[in-house]
């Protein structure tokens, strides 16, 4: 089966009661179409008084792509919600998929005959380990048909691509933003003109905090 947001929905209310005594507040679900992963919680990351990560705004999403039996689609979304969880409870783990982790989704596992795993995860996982705080270098081009794209410069390379990427066909707009936000880390970084073509609403969410870079590529 295909996920729907009504089926979302009514699962996690389901999963809500029973597993986590309704512990978890509602939260916006959505449908990716991405292939890539299954499902992904995700969330804003920020650094608080003695460099202590607060998590909020959450959203889970779930594939509307990916074709899975009703047992891997209710895993899934068991699989963020212990995410949801720990980050909302504000729980210090010792990796995205760590102790605590790995201790309730072994608890649910049993208690409730779940196949929970973080195997089949992995390009979520991965993405979601990367949460480091690191500078990024993003150029977002607007193309003459309404596309988007975003390019993470390497530093090194940061220059020519400055100067290369408008001269593109069909880029009409180059923008350039410096940000540490760790949702850019999963953008491969480019030491090449590439372009990957983005959701426009999705990026400019993600670009709220980023530094404009107007005036060439001096970083602040
Ligand atoms: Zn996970």
């Amino acid at each position: 089966m295909v996920a729907t947001l009504d089926y979302i929905e009514r699962k996690f209310n389901e999963f809500n009661h029973t597993i986590f005594e309704d512990s978890l507040k509602p939260l916006p679900f959505k449908l990716s179409c991405a292939r890539s992963f299954l499902g992904q919680l995700r969330y804003r990351r920020r650094r608080g008084f003695w460099g202590k990560c607060k998590y909020d705004n959450f959203q889970l999403v779930i594939s509307g792509r990916k074709e899975m039996s009703e047992s891997l689609l209710e895993d899934t979304i068991i699989h963020e919600m212990i995410h949801y969880y720990i980050l909302s409870n504000q729980l210090l783990d010792t990796s995205s998929h760590g102790k605590i982790f790995r201790k309730m989704m072994n608890d649910i596992n049993t208690r409730f005959g779940r196949n929970l795993t973080i195997s089949h995860k992995s390009t979520e996982a991965e993405r979601e380990q990367d949460c480091e705080i690191r500078n990024h270098l993003i150029c977002v081009s607007s193309f003459d048909d309404g596309r988007t794209g975003i390019t993470i410069a390497a530093k090194t390379r940061a220059g020519i691509l400055w100067k290369e990427i408008p001269k593109v066909p069909g880029v009409v707009e180059c923008r350039w933003f410096l940000s540490r936000n760790p949702y850019f880390n999963r953008f491969r970084r480019s030491r090449s003109i590439k372009i990957y073509l983005a959701d426009k609403a999705e990026l400019e969410r993600h670009l709220e905090d980023a530094v404009p870079l107007p005036d060439g590529l001096k970083i602040p």
